[in-house]
């Protein structure tokens, strides 16, 4: 095969190009690509869990501590950063390059947990899940129905949550609860999350749960749960809100911290659609028909040429806003634009890369399939495309009052 004269991967634009960025970058491709990669092949297509040994070494690696403070033993680094990693990690495998916003959840506690819980999240030792979503309550988070009710030392939560990944494994579950009375006309008045410790491998009491079957995203269980009477302490109330009468500093809260993680998901979707491109690249290169390579057929080029080129695309942008959330810009809902994007730009990609390959890319021996099963969730979770969509149109064309 020749030598291809322009790498699927480029190198980090000049601009935003720096020594320890290319080392960093490097270093998760090589781990991705050695360790995570071959992981991935054997255990998604038996729907196994990502092993302990591929964590402890992210955590020597510093990839839980990215954007942990050095003072709390992180890299002290930024969303640059964490995108670049991420979309390594997810070349490989997308569950993986997804636990490394585990850590993420230690910054949001209350500062005398933060200290505690932050460098062992740093380090990998401490990670957590975020119950928000609920049978009702998917997009509209306002309207939540799970009850914190105020008893002697704390809370008690009851209530359904859906869609809690890495739950049974997490040490903590970060539960989005109401502390009033579910009110239709200010939905998102009393919202507040609660930091619920736990141990590792099991459900604390008040708490159970089943995992939930899902087409792909495998390497950890996503769970259903029910709160049934599950006490929380005074101080696991997230954000000093316990007195607050009516607010809606939880909702804020909950809504503001959604901007990194859809950095981390354009990430993600961009890693799987370079996999995607990658060995499509190799395939079409091997592959012969009608007594030549099918990459000789023009269809065939094309199709690769405009995978490469939404590809890049979409990696500029995100590298355009990791730097402005970076340098402090308010930066919402270009994040979602860039999420919106990628999201699309992954299943079509991935898609357009199983067709590529013919039938050897509809069977579980490829990882093909997988890319494009991962990718297809891309455009749902963490905000879907449409309500990406609307936060972007909120902006452009402010909603009229109601009349
Ligand atoms: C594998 C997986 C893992 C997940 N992990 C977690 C987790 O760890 N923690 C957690 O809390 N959640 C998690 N989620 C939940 C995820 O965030 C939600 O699935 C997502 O927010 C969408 O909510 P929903 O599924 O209820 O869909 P719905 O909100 O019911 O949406 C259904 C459809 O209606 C559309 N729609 C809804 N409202 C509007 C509107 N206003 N305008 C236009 N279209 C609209 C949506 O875009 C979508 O196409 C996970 C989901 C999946 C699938």
């Amino acid at each position: 095969m020749p030598r291809a004269l322009l790498d699927p991967r480029p190198p980090i634009p000049s601009a935003y190009r720096t020594d320890d960025r290319v080392a960093m970058q490097h270093m998760a491709r090589n781990f991705a690509m050695n360790k995570v990669l071959p992981a991935a092949n054997e255990l998604d297509p038996q729907h196994g869990l990502i092993p302990q040994a591929i964590r402890q070494e992210m955590g020597r690696l510093g990839f839980f501590g990215i954007m942990v403070p050095e003072k709390y033993d992180g890299l002290g680094l930024g969303v640059f950063e964490y995108a670049l990693v991420t979309e390594e990690l997810s070349r490989a495998w997308m569950s993986v390059a997804s636990i490394i916003a585990r850590s993420g959840l230690a910054a949001t506690l209350d500062p005398s947990q933060r200290a505690v819980y932050l460098p062992r999240a740093a380090r990998g030792e401490w990670l957590g899940a975020f119950a928000m979503s609920e049978p009702g309550a998917g997009s509209d988070i306002a309207s939540i129905r799970t009850r914190a009710d105020k008893t002697d030392g704390g809370w008690l939560l009851n209530g359904q949550k859906m869609w809690c990944t890495f739950a049974d494994q997490a040490d903590c579950i970060v539960v989005v609860a109401r502390n009033r009375p579910y009110d239709p006309d200010n939905r998102h008045v009393g919202i507040r999350q609660f930091a619920l410790h736990k141990q590792p491998g099991s459900f604390p009491p008040g708490v159970s749960g089943n995992p939930i079957r899902k087409i792909g995203y495998h390497g950890w269980n996503t769970y259903e749960l029910s709160f049934d009477d599950c006490f929380v302490p005074d101080d696991c109330l997230m954000g000093h809100e316990a007195d607050s009468s009516a607010d809606d500093e939880g909702f804020k809260r909950t809504a503001a911290g959604m901007t990194t993680p859809r950095i981390h998901t354009a990430a993600r979707s961009i890693g799987l659609a370079r996999a995607a491109l990658e060995d499509s690249i190799v395939y079409v290169s091997q592959r012969e028909q009608f007594g030549r390579p099918i990459a000789d057929f023009q269809v065939t080029r094309f199709k690769v040429a405009t995978m490469a080129s939404e590809i890049a695309a979409c990696r500029a942008l995100m590298y355009q806003v990791a730097a402005d959330i970076d340098a402090g810009e308010p930066s919402e809902a270009q994040a979602a634009m860039v999420k919106y994007l990628a999201a699309e730009m992954s299943e079509r990609v991935t898609s357009e890369a199983l067709q590529l390959h013919g039938g050897a890319g509809y069977t579980t021996d490829l990882p093909i399939e997988r890319y494009w099963r991962d990718a297809r969730l891309t455009k749902i979770f963490e905000g879907t495309s449409e309500i990406m969509l609307r936060l972007v149109s909120d902006r452009l064309l402010p909603p009229s009052p109601l009349r």
